[in-house]
């Protein structure tokens, strides 16, 4: 039988009726800035509305439209509700339910099989943060790949160019928390659309505008908070960098560095100047696309207002330069003197403001394979030292969001790989799997959520039972960490035991603040001063201006940047951000308005297209049929898909990662989603 959604053998469920109902609090752990708190209403045991709570101040009473709808994957058609084993081809989706039992044997014997044949590297775990939550990413997954010895895999899909950037400079210094940017006199969001991702810090950023602050906005499109910026600057993708460095340049050659803090806190300024120099604003602006005198009163106001707050997103990260360009602009405060003052410095991610090290992964990194995730397709159609006979897929679907799509799903295709996926819906990977597994929800079970924009950190509960027969990460690792033997008898394993596990694992005042069911705050307080409550967490507590490591393994040498890969066959940049549809591809299952790709009038004019005509976006790796949207919201030359679409979300059964290549950012390993260089045509012409 062809997969039918929500139809292993399940019976329809009944409608909610009337009765009393309660309110549950409980918090978001989904991959987004915020980590809200939330007030469920349920049921007759049923989710029934999810709103944003005031438990988190920054949550203030209202959530995001997107978890708003949460309760219909719980309970939607495409929810996974019982163990599956596949039945027919590999993408088909045929699959026959089974026990739990037999599930977890078959694939612990395949575990052994595997590692008796090939190797234990010839496994292969695949996840991201599609549960993002401390309970269901690196904590019993990690001991079972650690202690079994499969092949590492590095997170990098998202992040990690800035994430690097971010190490190198500051040693993840915690960064202006959402509540300071009112006290900012100027606010540059540059790479980041706060409307769709991370929604909480919109209103925080209109106060700052209320109060007279200057806005600025760096991107390609014109969002919501561009249009009413003083400046926006809608830079090419991949320039980012040149914007940036010509902003020091300005600074160094004005006399508008901070001569004193480069002095006393930072080293490495020389260097930066010298890779600095080259780039005029004549050269930048010509770069990028944009405005000369614009980009030179960017500068102007940035050196001459305080406090100034840079916001640094992760659009600008997506490309060749993403991590150089990173560097340059987490390095702009530094070298303008921005810290040491409410509402001045820069906003980055925040993770790493908790000082949580994961102690409660008793087990060591092995020197085992390292794949980057952004090669999957690499990894199972080409490696061979050993090759990948078994992937195990979870918070994650790679077959909708990871470049090169159409080689990762010629390699999902293979039939002497066994895949298991375990997932909470039907995605787009889970058509490909040999044994697919039921996950719970948030809403079904307990989970820490760690936000990384406001600081803020609070333990989430089940809010009803889970649906089906789905199981909890922490169950489902706990049990196949037992049968494959990796496991004492004496550590956690089931979900409630690992939540107080890993409560007793955090720094003390934190673990006794959730115990006792209240919000933690790290030593520093949840709205810190850089420069006056924190520091770098450098070795010598400097910023390095110019890491010699970096400077070694960026292709052009730290700063130096790499020309647009655009070609006269294929001259658009295609583009991916988020959406207020999708958090990353998680909800992608909902039913949706037709997808388009968005282009500006002067690019469909000279193509003789129109408004909502159907279109094939094409380049030597693949194409994507869609439906055009034609708008001077986004610049000449440039064109986006949303983020996170699904393939049934297009005619062809392709999303934007089949057009986009799998190399690498200069730093960080990262994924180069915005250099996809493309052209457009008519599908009735094509
Ligand atoms: S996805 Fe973000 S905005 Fe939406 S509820 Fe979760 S934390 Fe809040």
């Amino acid at each position: 039988m062809a997969h039918q959604p929500g139809k292993f053998d399940e019976p329809a469920r009944e409608p909610i009726l009337g009765g009393p109902a309660s309110v549950v609090e409980t918090a978001c752990p989904l991959d987004c800035p915020d980590a809200c708190s939330l007030a469920v209403t349920v049921q007759h045991g049923k989710v029934v509305t999810i709103d944003g709570s005031h438990r988190n101040p920054v949550t203030d009473g209202y959530i995001c439209a997107k978890v708003r709808k949460f309760g219909e994957r719980v309970y939607g058609p495409d929810r996974l509700l019982y163990p599956a084993v596949r039945k027919g081809r590999k993408g088909t989706g045929q699959f026959g339910r089974v026990s739990w039992e037999e599930a977890l044997e078959r694939i612990a014997s395949r575990f052994e099989a595997v590692k008796a044949t090939h190797g234990a590297e010839a496994i292969l775990p695949y996840s991201y943060g599609g549960s993002n939550g401390l309970l269901t990413q690196d904590n019993l997954d990690a001991q079972l790949w650690r202690r079994f010895g499969t092949s590492r895999l590095a997170r990098t899909v998202c992040a990690a160019p800035t994430g690097a950037a971010n190490m190198a400079l500051y040693g993840k210094m915690a960064s202006v928390t959402y509540q300071d940017y009112p006290s900012a006199r100027l606010i540059v969001l540059w790479g980041v659309n706060p409307s769709a991702s991370g929604i909480h810090l919109v209103p925080y950023v209109r106060e700052a505008q209320k109060r007279g602050a200057t806005l600025i906005v760096i991107d390609p499109r014109t969002t919501a908070l561009a249009r009413s910026a003083d400046i926006h600057l809608p830079v090419k993708p991949g320039t980012d960098l040149a914007v940036a460095l010509a902003i020091h340049r300005y600074l160094f050659t004005s006399g508008r560095a901070d001569a004193a803090f480069l002095q006393a806190h930072t080293h490495g300024a020389d260097e930066l100047r010298d890779r600095a120099e080259p780039w005029t604003f004549e050269r930048a602006a010509e770069t990028a696309g944009i405005d000369r005198e614009s980009l030179e009163r960017v500068a102007q106001l940035y050196a001459a207002s305080t406090p100034a707050l840079i916001r640094c997103g992760w659009g600008l990260e997506r490309n060749r330069n993403g991590g150089n360009a990173a560097m340059a602009i987490l390095a702009l405060p530094a070298v303008a003197g921005k810290f040491g003052v409410r509402g001045g410095g820069y906003s980055m991610s925040n993770s790493a403001s908790w000082n949580i090290d994961r102690t409660w992964i008793g087990t060591p990194d092995p020197d085992t394979r390292c794949v980057n995730m952004n090669h999957l397709g690499r990894a199972l159609t080409e490696y061979d030292d050993p090759p990948v006979q078994l992937l195990f897929v979870y918070n994650c679907n790679p077959a909708a969001t990871v470049p090169d799509q159409g080689r990762v799903l010629r390699g999902l295709e293979r039939e002497d790989l066994f895949t298991v996926v375990f997932e909470q819906v039907m995605t787009d990977t889970a058509l490909y799997a040999d044994v697919v597994l039921p996950a719970t929800t948030f809403l079904e079970g307990y989970d820490f959520a760690k936000a990384y924009g406001p600081i803020n950190l609070d333990l989430g509960r089940p809010v009803v039972d889970a649906v089906g027969e789905a199981r909890s990460n922490a169950d489902v690792f706990g049990e196949l960490c037992s049968r494959l033997g990796l496991l004492d008898e004496s550590e956690p394993s089931g979900e409630l035991d690992l939540m107080v596990h890993v409560i007793d694992q955090l720094p003390a005042p934190i673990g006794a603040d959730l115990r006792a069911g209240s919000l933690p705050a790290p030593p520093f307080g949840i709205a810190p001063v850089q420069f006056v409550d924190v520091f770098p967490n450098t070795p010598d507590r400097k910023v390095d201006l110019f890491p010699a490591a970096l400077d070694a393994s960026a292709p052009m040498g730290l700063y130096g940047f790499q020309p647009d890969p655009a070609t006269e066959k294929y001259p658009l940049a295609l583009i991916s951000p988020a959406s207020d549809r999708t958090i990353s591809s998680t909800l992608g299952e909902l039913p949706r308005p037709d997808v388009k790709l968005l282009m500006h009038p002067a690019d469909a004019s000279a193509r003789g297209l129109a408004d909502n005509d159907l279109v094939r976006m094409f380049n030597d790796l693949g194409e994507v049929h869609c439906t055009l949207s034609v708008a001077p919201s986004i610049r000449p030359g440039t064109i986006s898909l949303p983020k996170g679409i699904w393939r049934r979300n297009t005619r062809n059964n392709t999303t934007g990662t089949a057009l986009v290549p799998d190399s690498l950012t200069d730093l960080g390993g990262g994924a180069c989603f915005n250099d996809a260089r493309v052209q457009v045509t008519s599908l009735a012409v094509a």
